[in-house]
């Protein structure tokens, strides 16, 4: 059997859930979206949970309940998948960067620090930090500091100490993205709770999946309230169907999804430990692979979510040539995370240009996602790493 890059993990108990939500008239705003919402409270202690249809909606309303207004600076990392700073970009605000750190991919905290100030006083102290060139759209306005997105980067969730202390002090908001780390803990705290919001999704190969669909935990009634209108067409609590007292989205997670959600999250502890034991394996089966680093830890991780299992190859390796031996021996592997800022579209509007974020690209360069899912068998990983170690021979350069 071909060896899958991820693969989603489900059971009959899963296929009925959904069955019986199609056996029902109630597709949408029904009562699994309620249990569902009412799961992720229970879980993460947080008091308020909003179900919606993509990771990238859910991150898109916290820019919009933070109030970034166009024009306004929102600092975040160029070490992830695009969502986390498009949605900075559909509000016409300012994705400043900061280069991460080379163990986690995660914000570097320090650098933070040091543009938090910088951009807080203005002038030429903040122009250093800004892209080389703004669009037409972010031209004007006020260049106000509002915010900070953060990155649980594959799994492990950010310093939040330090980013929490800063936020404090400078007024701004704090949105995490934990698309990549459902279940993962920071110093004991649960990913996603660590912010003034945090959200999920459930994309198929995330550690649950609805198919399409996010989920995004608050404290912040206000906020929560403000959501929920903005995810239902800008609807607000008293609105009649045809009443919009904000401009809105449908951001609505439907009911087969939310079922599908529900009927995993139940089980999420073991589909983390099925991940956990993939994830021992193949650091088990790499060890002795010179050219490779696995992934690792930080001590604050008290808790890691397995989400993808990516390896930086030596610089001695021809990464791109490794990946495509690896893809004629049918191993499927990706390399991960391609930097945001070298992405056409970013060049273009900010004329982003190599070297800019170097801890971002030498990780982006070396990096590899190997194949990864809870249902991979001890056998199948020994395979990739076989095949590895053999490709490894013909990639030097
Ligand atoms: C998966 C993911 C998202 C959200 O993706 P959707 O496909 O919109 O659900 C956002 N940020 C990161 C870092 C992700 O990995």
């Amino acid at each position: 059997m071909k060896i899958r890059m991820s693969s989603p993990d489900l059971t009959e108990a899963d296929r009925q859930a959904v069955e019986a939500v199609v056996n029902t008239p109630n597709l949408s705003m029904g009562p699994n979206i309620d249990a569902f919402e009412k799961a992720f409270c229970e879980l993460t202690g947080a008091k308020h949970a909003i179900g919606v249809n993509s990771g990238t909606a859910g991150l898109h309303l916290c820019i919009r309940a933070a109030g970034i207004n166009p024009g306004d600076i929102v600092i975040t990392t160029p070490f992830s998948f695009v969502a986390s700073t498009n949605v900075i970009l559909f509000e016409k605000a300012i994705p400043v960067f900061i280069d991460v750190d080379p163990v986690t991919g995660n914000i570097n905290t320090d650098q933070l620090a040091r543009a938090v100030e910088d951009l807080s006083f203005g002038g030429e102290r903040a122009d250093r930090w800004m892209p080389r060139k703004l669009p037409e759209i972010n031209r004007g306005g006020d260049k106000q500091l509002k915010a900070v997105l953060p990155v649980d980067v594959f799994g492990q969730p950010a310093d939040y100490e330090p980013i929490k202390a800063l936020a404090g002090q400078y007024g701004l908001k704090v949105i995490e993205d934990s698309c990549e780390a459902l279940g993962g803990e920071y110093k004991g705290r649960y990913a996603g709770t660590l912010g003034d919001y945090g959200v999920f999704a459930f994309y198929p190969n995330k550690q649950i999946t609805t198919g399409e669909g996010g989920m995004i935990i608050t404290d912040d009634d206000e906020a929560a309230d403000f959501m929920r209108a903005l995810r239902n067409q800008g609807r607000a609590p008293g609105d009649t169907w045809l009443q919009h007292t904000f401009l809105g989205y449908n951001y609505r997670l439907d009911e087969m999804s939310a079922a599908l959600g529900l009927s995993q999250i139940k089980r999420l502890e073991s589909l983390l430990e099925k991940r956990a034991r993939v994830a021992d394996w193949y650091a088990e089966h790499l060890k002795d692979i010179e050219e490779v680093t696995p992934p690792q830890l930080v001590e604050n991780t008290t808790k890691v979510s397995w989400f993808v299992y990516v390896i930086q190859v030596d610089e001695k390796i021809d990464r791109d040539r490794l990946a495509l031996i690896l893809e004629e021996m049918d191993v499927p592997v990706r390399p991960y995370f391609s930097p945001i800022h070298t992405q056409p579209y970013m060049v273009k509007m900010f004329g982003y240009q190599q070297g800019d974020f170097p801890v971002t690209e030498d990780l982006g360069n070396r990096s590899l996602a190997l194949p990864f899912s809870g249902r991979m068998s001890e056998e199948e990983v020994l395979t990739v790493c076989q095949h590895l170690a053999e490709a490894l021979v013909s990639a030097k350069r």
